[in-house]
């Protein structure tokens, strides 16, 4: 399993990234190469086609339904039906309640008929795992002023495919005891850290601190820590030294490209 970041910009999208979207592949015990992306926010669909193949997902995973995790959903569903190769099927999204009348709000279209020709949506059950291929994505409820879920995400070892390794997203939270079970052995949590420790302490419910990611990775053994939704207005050095003052293990900035093999 391994994990590429498409966009890691925090809130909007920034002069050198897209907003949030990660494309997370592993390879079966046939070798077909299986793909999600979890959450496509503004921009997210330019470095797919780089980095992976839009026509070529077998699910998109979103957190929660603010535009800068789900924007691209629009564009992509006109690349898919409109694509001069025909029509590709459904694509299947999971995410949580509400899902189908986003995507047709999103496309300026009647949830009644619109999504269910480009997208077979399902919602996210808190402890009901979902397969696709040879991943399992354990949606976990977090704290963010709508319904917000982190995804514990497990598959084979690049390495050895006979061992299963765990990447932990927190989508948008701030600490909860959600963040603290996916960060649980996690060999790698992707964790947020749009606010500042000082600048940002009278917001709460909303977004993490560098700190508190660092402080999250360290509470549930994570052997890495990957901040990412650092909004462009941030110096993104802040949160990286906040982490790395609370956390022991190797602490990285995402960036469009980044490649994490687990
Ligand atoms: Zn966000
Ligand atoms: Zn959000």
């Amino acid at each position: 399993m391994r994990l590429v970041v498409l966009g890691s910009a925090g809130s909007f999208p920034a002069p050198d990234s897209a907003a949030s979207s990660y494309l997370v592949q592993a390879e079966d015990a046939d070798g077909r190469t299986w793909s999600v992306v979890l959450d496509l926010g503004n921009g997210a669909l330019g470095p797919l086609q780089r980095y992976g193949d839009p026509t070529a997902l077998d699910a998109v995973a979103l957190s929660h339904l603010h535009a800068d995790h789900v924007a691209d959903m629009a564009v992509l569903g006109v690349l898919r039906r409109y694509h001069p190769a025909g029509a590709l099927p459904p694509l299947r999204v999971l995410g949580p309640e509400g899902t189908v009348e986003r995507l047709a709000q999103l496309a300026g279209k009647d949830p009644a008929t619109h999504t269910a020709e480009q997208f077979a949506v399902e919602a996210w059950a808190p402890g009901r795992p979902v397969t696709v291929g040879p991943l399992t994505l354990e949606p976990v409820p977090v704290v963010h002023p709508i319904p917000a879920f982190g995804m514990r995400v497990t598959g084979p070892s690049e390495d050895d495919p006979a061992r299963t390794v765990t990447l932990a997203y927190s989508g948008d939270t701030d600490a909860c005891p959600g963040l603290d079970a996916l960060a649980t052995d996690a060999d790698v949590l992707l964790a947020e850290a749009a606010y500042v420790e000082g600048r940002d302490d009278h917001l709460r419910g909303v977004h993490l601190t560098g700190r508190r990611a660092g402080e999250a990775a360290a509470r549930g053994g994570a052997r890495r820590l990957v901040l990412t939704h650092i909004p462009a207005w941030n110096d993104p050095h802040v949160p990286l030294a906040e982490a790395s003052a609370a956390y022991a293990g190797p602490v990285t900035l995402a960036q469009p490209g980044l490649t994490i093999p687990l």
